[in-house]
C-alpha cells in the first residue's frame, strides 16, 4: 500500500527542524530510522499532516560514553550503538538487548531513540531505559527537559513526547562496581518482537551477596513492567538463592494479555522462567564469569 499524502520537511539544522515541527503541531511527526513510521504510513496507520525527516541534522548521531553512563543521540543508529566498544563497557545491557532487537538489516537504520518515542510495549530498548532509571532529553522551541523514564511510558505506543518535541537524545545510567545485567526473551521467529522478554540487572556487595536485583519484563503490560526483586533474591549469594520463590514473585507482578501470538497464562509463565534465567546471568556477570 501507499502513505496517504503527507508534507515532507527536511531541515538542515536542529533550528529548522524544531520551527517545522513547532508549525505542525500535533499534525507533525518526526521520521528517523523509518523502521516502524513507514509501516505504519504505508499500512496507513498513521496519517499525519507533515513529516519531518531529521536525517540531515548535524550532531545529533553521538554516542558518548562514561564513567556515569552512555548517552545516545536521536540518530545513532541501533547497530552503531551495539558495536561501540565504549557503551558495552559502560553499560553492557545495551548489546546484550540490542542483539535482540529485529535483524541487522533494521538494526542499520532503525534508531535507540526512535525506539524509545515509539514505546511499543514488546520493544527492548524501553525495557532498559526503564531498568536502568535511564532518560530521554527533549527539544522543543521553548526549550529542553529531561523526562525520566518512570514518565516517559505513559501507555501502549505513547511517550511523554509531545507535539513540536524533538527526543535529541537519551541517556542510560552505568551501574555501581560488582553489577552484572543480562537480556533473556522468546519471539516466535528469529528477529520477531518477542512474546515475552526479560531484561535484569544484579548488584553484589562486598561479601558477593546480592544487595539489589531488578527486572523489566517486555509484553506483559502497556509500558514496561520494572520489578524490584532484591527481597527475594538478597541478601544471601545467588548459589543460594530459591530461584523458584523468585519466579513465582515475578508471575505475581505482572498481569499479561493474551492474544493470537500467546495465552496471558503462558506468558506470565514465561516471564518467571526469563526472570531467573536474566537473574542469574546477571549474577554471573556481576562475579566477572561469562554467561
Ligand atoms: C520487521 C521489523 C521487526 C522489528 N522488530 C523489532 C524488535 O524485535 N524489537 C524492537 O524493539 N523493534 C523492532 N522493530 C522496530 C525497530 O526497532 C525500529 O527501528 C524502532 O522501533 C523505531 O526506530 P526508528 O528510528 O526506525 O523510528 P521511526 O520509524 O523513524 O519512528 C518511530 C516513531 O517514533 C517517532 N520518533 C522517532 N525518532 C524520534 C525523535 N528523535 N523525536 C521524536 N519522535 C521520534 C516517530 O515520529 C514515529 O512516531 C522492528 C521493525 C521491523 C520493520
Amino acid at each position: 500500500m501507499k502513505p496517504p499524502p503527507f508534507d515532507y520537511r527536511r531541515p538542515a539544522t536542529l533550528g529548522e527542524a524544531l520551527d517545522v515541527l513547532a508549525e505542525a503541531g500535533p499534525g507533525g511527526k518526526v521520521l528517523a530510522g523509518g523502521q516502524s513510521l513507514i509501516p505504519l504510513l504505508n499500512m496507513r496507520l498513521a496519517a499525519p499532516a507533515r513529516v519531518v525527516d531529521v536525517n540531515r541534522v548535524p550532531g545529533l548521531d553521538g554516542i558518548e560514553a562514561g564513567p556515569s553512563g552512555v548517552r545516545v543521540g536521536a540518530l545513532a543508529r541501533h547497530a552503531a550503538v551495539e558495536r561501540s566498544p565504549g557503551a558495552a563497557a559502560a553499560q553492557p545491557l545495551l548489546r546484550q538487548a540490542l542483539r535482540l532487537v529485529a535483524h541487522p538489516v533494521i538494526r542499520n537504520r532503525g534508531t535507540v531513540v526512535g525506539s524509545l518515542v515509539h514505546a511499543d510495549p514488546a520493544a527492548e530498548m524501553p525495557a532498559v531505559l526503564a531498568l536502568l532509571g535511564g532518560s530521554v532529553r527533549l527539544a522543543s522551541l521553548g526549550g529542553e527537559r529531561e523526562v525520566p523514564a518512570a514518565e516517559f511510558f505513559t501507555g501502549p505506543m505513547e511517550s511523554a513526547a509531545r507535539p513540536g518535541e524533538l527526543a535529541v537524545s537519551a541517556f542510560f545510567p552505568a551501574l555501581p562496581a560488582r553489577s552484572g545485567t543480562a537480556f533473556h526473551e522468546v519471539a516466535r521467529r528469529h528477529g520477531d518482537y518477542a512474546v515475552a522478554g526479560v531484561a535484569a540487572a544484579i548488584t553484589l556487595d562486598d561479601d558477593l551477596r546480592i544487595s539489589a536485583a531488578r527486572v523489566a519484563c517486555v509484553s506483559v503490560g502497556p509500558v514496561p513492567v520494572v520489578a524490584d526483586v532484591t527481597a527475594a533474591c538478597g541478601p544471601r549469594p545467588a548459589a543460594s538463592v530459591d530461584w523458584d520463590a523468585v519466579a513465582a514473585a515475578v508471575r505475581d507482578l505482572v498481569e499479561p494479555e493474551g492474544d493470537i501470538h500467546a495465552t496471558a497464562d503462558y506468558r506470565r509463565h514465561l516471564t518467571g522462567v526469563l526472570a531467573v534465567r536474566a537473574l542469574r546471568d546477571a549474577a554471573s556477570a556481576a562475579h566477572g564469569e561469562e554467561s
